[in-house]
């Protein structure tokens, strides 16, 4: 049955627009939803509203905005069941990855929550005995762009901190994920009896996009931007906020290294592989993508790896539970990964594992003898398709991992922490984990990526920073000399 998403959420009413466009279930191309289809209008409409709601939200009590935080993450949880299965229709999430997803959003709203009770600012030092502070006030109207393939937990973690520290939002969700992403928030502030206009939530086709976009990024109410998505787009994007002098932080795309020392504890490395390259059918930023392991444990881990990814099962998610790899989002990314793999056969890449595509589904797919010529070893798959080379020593480790125009996360693993912290000391990533995939999240921690993997950070402290500005203000005590001739 497809379900009927015709209004955008905007200062607190549900509006109809003038268009519509369709979204498509991932696994089967069935039509999910029609879906409202916002214009230039509505989108200025949709910023006025949040704009207008600034004044009182940014003004109450932080005890009152942690109050409304606390109760999002009751509703999120009262429409758990909802979530997880829009996120397996939606989205083509398994089970396990929509029981995950789903179970994080409380937690990160009662993180931002939490943010409320921290220090603002700073008391200085002053030669003239002033009481002289640095403030965090907050900036005004935020719009947060959030991708596809976490669109719940992305969405959330770009406006939940922002909100915490008194900005109001205009949400725009992937074309794939209108609900995920975007409606079911609009569902839930209303229920939580957030007030009217602190989130606008706004949905647009592939078609609209452009101009959409460019409004939410040049209205002159606009203070601050969280974008989350490719890197193409995301470069765009922080040129233009960069243009128009606004706060901005792009969360993009990655090629992250796993590296594997000949000391390292191979089982659990090669769960970590296992987890980090197929987890959500490779579609994770954080995906381990390019696996680096010493030349000397080469084909015990290749064995150990093999057996546990050839046990995946490709599936429906909403056929079984058991299904841990589902579908590709679309077409444009089914064809993109397909032409990666294509190349590398063409070159030689030997396959070791998988390989087959079947509809919107690619097999879990190893491959080794990998050249630097082949566009998979730079360009993001974002697929459940993942390299690896051999190394000889650290150093050769170290430069294979940084080869890379991306640098988003990153694991090494490795018995000896201090050789472990050596290594991720030297690695070109945003974030590193010892004895871990590279696929790892907490809403209170400051993640994002290096050089063509983003700039600023999301999370706890580091996203007050992006998301609030920091004034100067004093207090003279009659101590504070002017010139005589004044
Ligand atoms: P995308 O860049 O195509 O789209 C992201 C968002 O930007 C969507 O909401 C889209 O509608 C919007 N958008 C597209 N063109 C726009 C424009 N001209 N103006 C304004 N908005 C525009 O990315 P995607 O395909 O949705 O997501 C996959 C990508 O996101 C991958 O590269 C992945 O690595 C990256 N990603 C990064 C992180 C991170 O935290 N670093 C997390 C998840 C995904």
């Amino acid at each position: 049955m497809t379900i009927l998403m015709d209004k955008i959420y905007v200062g607190g009413n549900w509006q109809q627009t003038k268009e519509k466009f369709t979204n498509l279930n991932p696994t089967d191309g069935s039509i999910w939803a029609e879906v409202a289809d916002a214009d230039i209008e509505a989108t200025e409409n949709a910023i006025k509203k949040a704009n207008s709601a600034f004044k009182d939200w940014s003004k109450i009590s932080f005890n009152a905005r942690a109050h409304y935080l606390l109760k999002i993450a009751d509703e999120f949880e009262k429409r758990k069941d909802d979530l997880v299965s829009a996120i397996k229709s939606e989205a083509g999430g398994s089970h396990g990855k929509a029981m995950f997803e789903s179970g994080y959003i409380p937690k990160l709203f009662r993180s931002a929550a939490s943010q409320n009770y921290q220090p603002i600012g700073e008391i200085m030092p002053s030669d003239y005995g002033k009481i002289s502070m640095a403030i965090r006030k907050p900036i005004g109207v935020v719009t947060v762009i959030s991708p596809w393939n976490f669109p719940v937990l992305l969405s959330a973690r770009g406006l939940a901190f922002p909100l915490a520290m008194g900005n109001t939002v205009v949400l725009k969700p992937s074309e794939e994920t209108p609900f995920t992403g975007g409606i079911i928030f609009a569902e839930i502030f209303e229920a939580a009896g957030v007030p009217d206009g602190v989130l606008n939530v706004i949905t647009c086709s592939k078609n609209n996009v452009g101009k959409v976009g460019d409004i939410l990024i040049e209205h002159p109410h606009i203070k601050g931007i969280s974008f989350t998505g490719s890197t193409p787009v995301g470069r765009m994007i922080a040129a233009k906020a960069g243009a128009h002098l606004k706060k901005c932080c792009v969360e993009l795309g990655g090629k992250d290294p796993l590296i594997i020392c000949e000391d390292a504890d191979i089982e659990k490395a090669a769960l970590a592989a296992n987890f980090g390259s197929f987890f959500h059918q490779g579609q994770v930023c954080m995906s381990v993508e390019k696996i680096l392991v010493h030349e000397q444990v080469f084909e015990k881990f290749l064995d150990n790896f093999k057996r546990r990814a050839s046990k995946l099962k490709l599936g429906s998610p909403n056929e079984s539970e058991q299904n841990s790899i589902g579908p590709i989002i679309n077409d444009n990314q089914l064809m993109k990964i397909k032409s990666q793999l294509d190349d590398a056969i063409s070159k030689g890449a030997k396959i070791e594992l998988g390989g087959k595509i079947e509809g919107r589904f690619i097999e879990p797919t190893i491959l080794t003898n990998i050249s630097s010529d082949m566009k998979i070893y730079d360009e993001e798959t974002f697929g459940p398709i993942v390299i690896i080379l051999p190394f000889r020593n650290d150093e050769e480790a170290i430069n294979l991992a940084n080869d890379s125009q991306y640098g988003l996360s990153s694991g090494v693993f490795t018995n000896n922490e201090e050789r472990g912290f050596n290594i991720a000391n030297s690695l070109e990533t945003g974030m590193c984990h010892v004895n871990c995939s590279s696929i790892n999240d907490e809403p209170h921690i400051p993640f994002g990526g290096s050089k063509s993997s983003g700039l600023g950070r999301h999370g706890g402290r580091w996203s007050t920073e992006t998301f609030t500005e920091t004034r100067w203000v004093t207090l003279d005590r009659g101590k504070r000399p002017f010139p005589p001739a004044f």
